[in-house]
């Protein structure tokens, strides 16, 4: 069977050299491993020039966790978070608040609108009670990209602490800690450094995390105690997902041959224009317009056409050896490709072919996909 190429935001399809890198087993205990961990936080806190100020504190589990972990670690129980929104990944850090206990207000703006500093200043002034920031950089659920630069200067200017979901950004747009102010950027193993998923990153703030004692109201998601015990000892503080580090490590030594951020950065460019090239001669329209469509993930409106249903579309790609991804828009119906992973310009193509035959297959014609726009 040949292995279909994942355009989903990661999962994603990684090199051949990043699978191979997980046949070996690792003891938690062993030298070689630990210096795995801490050769992988060095090149991770390389990526945003964030040594001297930040530590890059690893944590095992989904993408969430490391979110979760970072809000739970860094807000004190008597702290308040603005959350600004505009899509499904925002609304989960409104969620985690509230499941935490945090006090917490939401701006929420249209998915497709970026929220601005302007508006994050207002916020700010109108409420002092606020302690946090909380927002996505690359909102995943339609590729929207928020002003994450500007926005951290405001939220610096009023003396607030900035708390930044980088997950679908992060080594691919470039971030600089040394001019972009933030407590926390969280990140994961399995999106642009194209490993495999498994493991959060939060990049935090040195002394805001030892400012952290006595926060967290959980053992598993303290990163203070994560980092303070990984410091002493080298380990991880619990289980390490072995695999995940070992894949992430290789992944990073691709990253650098590839020549590091800005190559990555190209590349995806490049498969986002290829892909939105060639949707658009199908007569595919995106969501976003061109001004705030990051390359990392595009959402498509669904043809307007009663014989397309998006589990049916999804398999004929599939048999085809793409897996795309449903829309995550209330209001529209929509489909999503990513562009991130071991994936190149000419598997855009590819992609782009076998979603034209998909719907050839469901009985419409070019005709009548691009009757609506
Ligand atoms: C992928 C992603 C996450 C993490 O999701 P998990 O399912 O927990 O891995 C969080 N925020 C954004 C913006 C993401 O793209």
């Amino acid at each position: 069977m040949t292995t279909p190429i994942l355009l989903t935001p990661g999962p994603l399809t990684t090199s051949n050299r990043t699978r191979q890198a997980m046949l070996v087993d690792w003891g938690s205990w062993d030298e070689r491993f630990n210096q795995l961990t801490a050769s992988v936080c060095e090149q991770l806190l390389a990526i945003i020039d964030g040594a001297a100020s930040h530590h890059c504190v690893p944590l095992q589990g989904s993408g969430t966790f490391a979110v979760e972990a970072a809000i739970g670690t860094l807000v004190p129980r008597n702290g308040k978070v603005l959350v600004l929104i505009n899509g499904a990944y925002g609304k989960r850090l409104a969620k985690i608040c509230e499941v935490l206990g945090r006090d917490f207000s939401t701006f929420e703006t249209a998915e497709d609108q970026p929220t601005t500093a302007a508006d994050v200043g207002r916020l700010l002034h109108a409420d002092k009670a606020i302690t946090h920031v909380a927002l996505i950089h690359c909102e995943t659920s339609t590729g929207i990209l928020n002003p994450l630069a500007e926005i951290a200067q405001v939220v610096k200017h009023h003396g607030k602490r900035l708390i930044v979901d980088a997950m679908s950004s992060f080594g691919a747009l470039p971030i600089d800690a040394r001019t972009v102010p933030f407590d926390a950027l969280i990140a994961a193993s399995g999106k642009c450094l194209e490993g495999v998923p498994g493991m959060g990153f939060v990049f935090v703030d040195k002394q805001a995390l030892s400012a952290a004692e006595g926060n967290c109201h959980s053992l598993a998601m303290d990163l203070l105690d994560q980092h303070s015990y990984m410091a002493r000892t080298g380990q991880w503080r619990f289980t390490p997902p072995t695999h995940v580090v070992a894949a992430l490590h290789e992944a990073l030594l691709q990253y650098a041959e590839e020549g590091g951020l800005p190559a990555r950065h190209q590349r995806y460019a490049h498969n986002c224009k290829a892909l939105l090239d060639g949707m658009a001669e199908l007569g595919l329209r995106s969501f976003l317009p061109a001004a705030i469509q990051a390359p990392i993930i595009v959402t498509f409106h669904a043809p307007q056409d009663p014989r397309y249903q998006f589990r049916d579309f999804y398999e004929r790609v599939k048999a085809r050896g793409f897996i795309l991804y449903p829309g995550k828009l209330t209001q529209v119906e929509t489909f999503r490709v990513g562009c991130i992973g071991h994936v190149d310009a000419n598997d855009m193509h590819a992609a782009v072919t076998a979603i034209a035959e998909g719907l050839q297959a469901m009985g419409l014609t070019l005709s009548s996909i691009g009757a609506h726009a």
